[in-house]
């Protein structure tokens, strides 16, 4: 017996309605790569999302074609991710800090047809375009006045005024919830970008999870400043949660420094911010320079790469702010887990619930994980045992798009290339990526761990720990470190500061300085870039 309630199909498009219809005047505020700030509601913005389907009916482009994006977080970005989804294409967002080659390449393979780009973004277009052979429209997200003349791109129209063109009303389409609605490419540190793609389906069940309390809570009290990008894994699914929920959206475009982002949540009342870890300290650094504090902000997500418990400390102590760590991936639309505290632990001592907001979290209702030994059995959840993380759930990716790498399930799990410790209480902790962990004489030492006490010496700005070939060990923790500016301290400090934090056959041999960590497309610390670098470093007693 089937139940006796109305079937609508999860659709995109019905976030932005309810946006416009019950939160018309929220606001969504963007720094535009023009320099000003730019403001309007949801009222506006799903008026001119129905403008951008109406002129991608008019350019041709056919149900489930890709429309991609080169854009920063802001408004035309926001109105791109609702016209494109709403109107059944799928948005495919690219990662403007990829490689002109790797940009042209993954437009190649995602079958672009359209590619809508911020100005910023014009001398990669003038590079690429004529190396990407599906798409037929090259759009300038601009006024038709800010468009150069002379670019050379073939089919070249400003976003301005092909939305001026166009009727405000618009009826979208009803169709499966399970048609792919966004694209996003993985990183790909190794072998070429996979492709994730994303349905309606799972993109709205994601948005619900991620509105949750226990999840990122957002709500239409919260002034929410996503600095993680909205072209990569869809600004952590927090433009459709926003929508869904009314929350106001504060958009920091290029303008990711210190001084920018924190006159922003200022003047904009920000109480909700999200990003990693690295954007995170710039904003402090220009903060305890000028003596400054919020008056709004509550709390931030920060994940993507494990989060310092001295950067949680720093942000409850001397700003007030709750760091909600989170983990995830790009397979995962992203969320997999988030750090809040459950009700026994709230009379905790607080540097014990500091030790427990260091996690990455618990699992968020929709994801299911367990870690597996190296034969595939499940290993408790006793916080010590550690092992490869696996998941699934119905926004975990069942194949990449085109079918690239095979099937990468197992058993209908999904690998996630971590390995993990997962406490009684369901707090995972990863210890690291499974390419990145040091293999010392048969055991394991966790580069996460090493680097999190580096972190909390007051000289380091930035640490990565990584192996080094070893003749007794196999392998042993070198630890790579760029100092704060003028900041001074010898290998033989930062090593002192491990003593009595971790064993001392897990303290690195070394300390090599570097005057910068190399960071990737994502902000992440390319640990294969200073592997290759220093994979001939002459450790001490080696
Ligand atoms: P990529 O494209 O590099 O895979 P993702 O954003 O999908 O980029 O990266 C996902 C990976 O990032 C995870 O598998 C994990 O290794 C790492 N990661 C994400 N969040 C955290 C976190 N809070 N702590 C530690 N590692 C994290």
């Amino acid at each position: 017996m089937l139940g006796q309630m109305q079937d609508h199909p999860l659709l995109i498009s019905t976030l932005i309605d309810f946006a416009a219809r019950h939160h018309h005047e929220a606001q969504i505020v963007s720094r535009r790569v023009e320099g000003d700030l730019h403001r309007y509601t949801y009222a506006d913005a799903a008026k001119r999302s129905r403008r951008v389907a109406n002129a991608l009916d008019r350019l041709g482009v056919a149900f489930g074609d890709r429309v991609a994006t080169l854009a920063w977080n802001g408004y035309r970005h926001l109105e791109l991710y609702f016209g494109i989804t709403g109107s059944g294409r799928v948005v495919h967002t690219i990662n403007p800090r990829l490689l002109p080659e790797q940009i042209a390449w993954i437009a190649n393979h995602a079958e672009d047809q359209v590619v809508c780009f911020d100005m910023t973004f014009l001398p990669i277009v003038k590079g690429i375009w004529s190396h990407c052979k599906t798409v037929k429209h090259w759009v300038a997200l601009c006024d038709a006045d800010k468009l150069p003349a002379d670019t050379g791109i073939a089919n070249l129209v400003s976003y301005e005024a092909l939305l001026a063109a166009e009727a405000e009303t618009y009826d979208w389409p009803q169709f499966d919830e399970r048609s792919a609605a966004a694209l996003c490419y993985t990183s790909g540190t190794t072998g070429n970008p996979k492709g994730a793609l994303y349905s309606h389906r799972s993109t709205m069940l994601h948005a619900f999870a991620g509105a949750l309390p226990d999840s990122l809570g957002v709500s239409a009290r919260d002034s929410i400043l996503p600095v993680v990008p909205m072209f990569h894994v869809n600004a952590w699914g927090i433009p459709y949660g926003a929508a869904m929920t009314g929350a106001k959206l504060v958009f920091p475009g290029a303008a990711l420094d210190g001084k920018s982002v924190y006159e922003l949540m200022e003047s904009e009342q920000v109480t909700m911010a999200a990003g990693v870890p690295t954007v995170w300290l710039g904003l402090l650094n220009h903060m305890a320079q000028h003596g400054l504090k919020f008056s709004t902000m509550k709390r931030t997500v920060i994940g993507g790469s494990a989060c310092p418990p001295a950067m949680i400390k720093t942000f409850h102590d001397d700003f007030g702010v709750t760091v909600v760590h989170a983990w995830g991936m790009t397979e995962m639309s992203p969320l997999g887990t988030v750090n809040t505290l459950k009700q026994h632990q709230l009379a905790l001592p607080v540097e014990q619930q500091l030790d427990i907001m260091a996690k990455q979290g618990r699992a968020v209702f929709g994801v299911e994980m367990k870690i597996v030994d190296p034969d595939g059995n499940e290993l408790p959840w006793d916080g010590q045992h550690s092992g490869d993380l696996l998941v699934k759930g119905p926004w975990i990716i069942s194949s990449y798009f085109k079918g690239e790498g095979g099937d990468p399930l197992v058993d209908g799990w999904f690998p996630t290339g971590d390995v993990a410790a997962i406490d009684a209480d369901g707090f995972l902790q990863i210890t690291d990526r499974s390419k990145d962990v040091i293999k010392s004489g048969g055991e394991w030492i966790s580069s996460i761990d090493v680097e999190n006490i580096a972190m909390a010496h007051p000289a380091v700005a930035m640490a990565a720990c990584i192996a080094v070939p070893h003749p007794k060990w196999d392998e042993r923790p070198l630890l790579v470190v760029m100092k704060k500016p003028g900041a001074q301290a010898t290998a033989a400090d930062i090593l002192a500061h491990f003593e009595g934090r971790i064993a001392k056959w897990q303290i690195p041999d070394d300390v090599a300085f570097v005057d910068a960590i190399p960071l990737g497309a994502t902000g992440k610390m390319q640990k294969n870039k200073l592997r290759e670098q220093f994979k001939g470093h002459a450790l001490p007693g080696a």
